[in-house]
């Protein structure tokens, strides 16, 4: 092998709940793997608060917390966590090739794809311009700097929802722009919402602009019913309106749909390309839930150790 190749049996791509999980099955199993966190380790529950429905936690568990405890799970049995992005695949060969973005080559014989999903914007240009000046898709991240002041969330889901109830507690009064006459959260996340006084919900409502040149000024809404603009005083803008898989570089390779979750084989993790693996919400559209994320991981595991004991590598 060329100087500066790496030679692995397992590289798994991605820190969420479905990759530690993968790390942990893997490096049980003697599959020695390398992990690769991507831009944002631990992924998408580093940016919740409290998690009250993964099993296990009877009084809950912060997002954060979560994950640091899965990272240190993963590593006790030897995974080799790396905080860096993967850049690019090659999955034409027999051996799968991956560079980490600082240029590591890595020569893979199972790959484990669990690079999760990123937050949706609106598109608006005063959106893009006014990002971190106002504009933000985290409330715990940016929540503390509009204490005080009005606010406005932007979706109908339980993301919504729950930034919505997070803000409630720091800002007096958080304005819930719904683009439909009804909430897509879970029963007991629109109860909550509801039984919240300082949450204003604007039913059929969507944002048109965001005012302000350095800092957020307010927002322009229109009511798409009747056609009624108004303006909310708020200093803080929150986009909640739900996520994108992160699988742009597998897409010359892997077979996926047409908003880019990976296709898996079955009742499995396999995907289109043998000795690849996916798990965690870049192949899951329907359930994304953290529990969920994590099984599949260890699904993908599973099916690698299988593949790589049939293949004669371990
Ligand atoms: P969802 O896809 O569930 O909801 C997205 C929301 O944003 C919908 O109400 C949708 O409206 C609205 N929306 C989408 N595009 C726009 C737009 N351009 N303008 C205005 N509104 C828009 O995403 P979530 O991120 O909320 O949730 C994803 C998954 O994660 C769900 O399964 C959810 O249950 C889960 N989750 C669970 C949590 C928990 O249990 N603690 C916390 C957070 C998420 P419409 O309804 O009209 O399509």
């Amino acid at each position: 092998m060329s100087e500066g190749i790496e030679r692995v049996k397992c590289l798994i791509i991605g820190s969420g709940p479905a990759g530690y999980t993968a790390a942990v099955y893997a490096a049980r199993a003697n599959l020695e793997p390398v992990l690769y966190t991507g831009k944002e380790p631990g992924g998408q529950l580093m940016i919740t608060t409290d998690v009250e429905n993964y099993p296990g936690y009877p009084d809950g568990i912060m997002g954060p917390q979560m994950m640091e405890d899965f990272r240190k799970q993963a590593e006790r049995f030897g995974t080799d966590v790396r905080y860096e992005m993967i850049a690019k695949v090659d999955f034409t060969g027999p051996v799968h090739k991956a560079w980490s973005e600082t240029g590591n080559e890595i020569h893979a014989d199972s790959v484990i794809i669990s690079t999760g999903a990123s937050a949706k914007w609106l598109g608006l240009e005063s959106e893009k311009r006014l990002t971190n000046k106002g504009v933000s898709a985290c409330a715990v991240c940016d929540g503390f700097f509009f204490r005080g002041q009005e606010v406005a969330v932007v979706g109908g889901g339980d993301t919504a929802a729950e930034e919505a109830l997070y803000l409630s507690k720091l800002c007096p009064v958080v304005h819930l722009l719904v683009r439909r006459d009804e909430l897509r959260a879970s029963k007991i996340m629109q109860e909550r919402v509801f039984n919240t006084e300082n949450i204003k919900v604007h039913w059929n409502t969507e944002a048109k602009e965001i005012l302000g040149e350095n800092d957020v000024e307010g927002v322009k809404a229109v009511n798409n019913k009747s056609g009624e603009e108004s303006t909310l005083p708020v200093k803080g803008f929150f986009v909640a309106i739900g996520h994108k898989p992160n699988t742009d570089i597998f897409k010359d390779w892997i077979t996926m749909d047409k908003t880019g979750y990976i296709q898996t084989n079955g009742k499995s993790t396999r995907t289109n390309i043998t000795g690849v693996f996916a798990s965690g919400d870049a192949q899951d559209n329907v359930y994304r839930q953290a529990v969920t994320a994590a099984g599949t991981g260890c699904m993908a595991a599973l099916d690698a150790e299988r593949y790589l004991t049939e293949k004669g590598v371990i």
